[in-house]
């Protein structure tokens, strides 16, 4: 028997707004790319990703039935449906750099997608492909970054990455007070604090009774995500 040195393993999670750039809607293709390039920078240094996106550029559950004509599970299934379409766009995306990829999704499309089997997933990572888990949780009433948080202590992951357009955590929204201070770790305790609110209670709650530490980053700034993972923190907040 021989022993091989455990590799890193994570879980970025994107929303879905992002990918829709400056349009506000639907998918723009160099944001695409510039993920994806990004994405293929870790893979080559022999860390294994996850990654799931939301699907807020195409619909979410609460604003689909907002006037009540659409019901809410419906709205959210609605939703799971735009993360599935997020997720065949970042597949492209990934392939067209040359790496290996595989979409998982909550909810079986045997004609689009891998089901989600833990199993299946863990042994793709260990292959070095890229593992996209789609459809959420396959849940109405969850958010993607509480699949996310899932989908991480799932696979083992040794943290999650929660990669947005801000740089990390302040202690108000940074949009609306000049004077908002950025924390560069916080208690998960902290992160749930009503001006804060890193992701929701549910994913919080998931990573602090496992442990998972909860990174923030800025997507948008090259490189950054392979330096928080090679341990340099501070371009971003960290939750643990
Ligand atoms: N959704 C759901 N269950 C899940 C994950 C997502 O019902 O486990 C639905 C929900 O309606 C949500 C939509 O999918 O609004 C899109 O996900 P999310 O809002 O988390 O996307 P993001 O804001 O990250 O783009």
């Amino acid at each position: 028997l021989y022993t091989m040195q455990k590799r890193k393993r994570v879980l970025v999670k994107f929303s879905g707004e992002a990918l829709s750039g400056n349009n506000g809607f639907g998918i723009d293709t160099s944001i695409l790319k510039f993920i994806a390039d990004e994405i293929k920078s870790l893979v080559v240094q022999g860390i294994e990703v996850g990654i799931v996106i939301g699907g807020g550029n195409i619909i979410r559950g609460v604003s689909a039935a907002k006037d009540g004509i659409i019901k809410r599970t419906s709205g959210d299934y609605m939703g799971m449906l735009s993360t599935v379409i997020n997720s065949i766009a970042m597949q492209e995306a990934l392939e067209h750099v040359g790496m290996e990829v595989r979409v998982q999704s909550a909810i079986k499309m045997e004609a689009i997608c891998e089901t989600f089997i833990v199993r299946r997933a863990q042994r793709h990572l260990e292959k070095s492909r890229i593992v996209i888990f789609a459809a959420g949780t396959g849940n109405p009433f969850f958010t993607t970054d509480t699949a996310a948080t899932l989908r991480a202590i799932e696979i083992g992951a040794d943290m999650i990455i929660k990669a947005t357009k801000v740089d990390g955590v302040y202690d108000r929204d940074p949009n609306k007070f000049l004077d908002a201070q950025k924390l560069h770790e916080l208690t998960y305790e902290r992160a749930m604090d009503d001006n804060i609110k890193v992701m929701d209670d549910t994913s919080i709650a998931l990573a602090k009774d496992n442990n998972l530490p909860i990174v923030v980053c800025n997507m948008f700034e090259k490189g950054n995500l392979l330096k928080i993972i090679e341990g340099n923190l501070e371009n971003c907040s960290i939750v643990r």
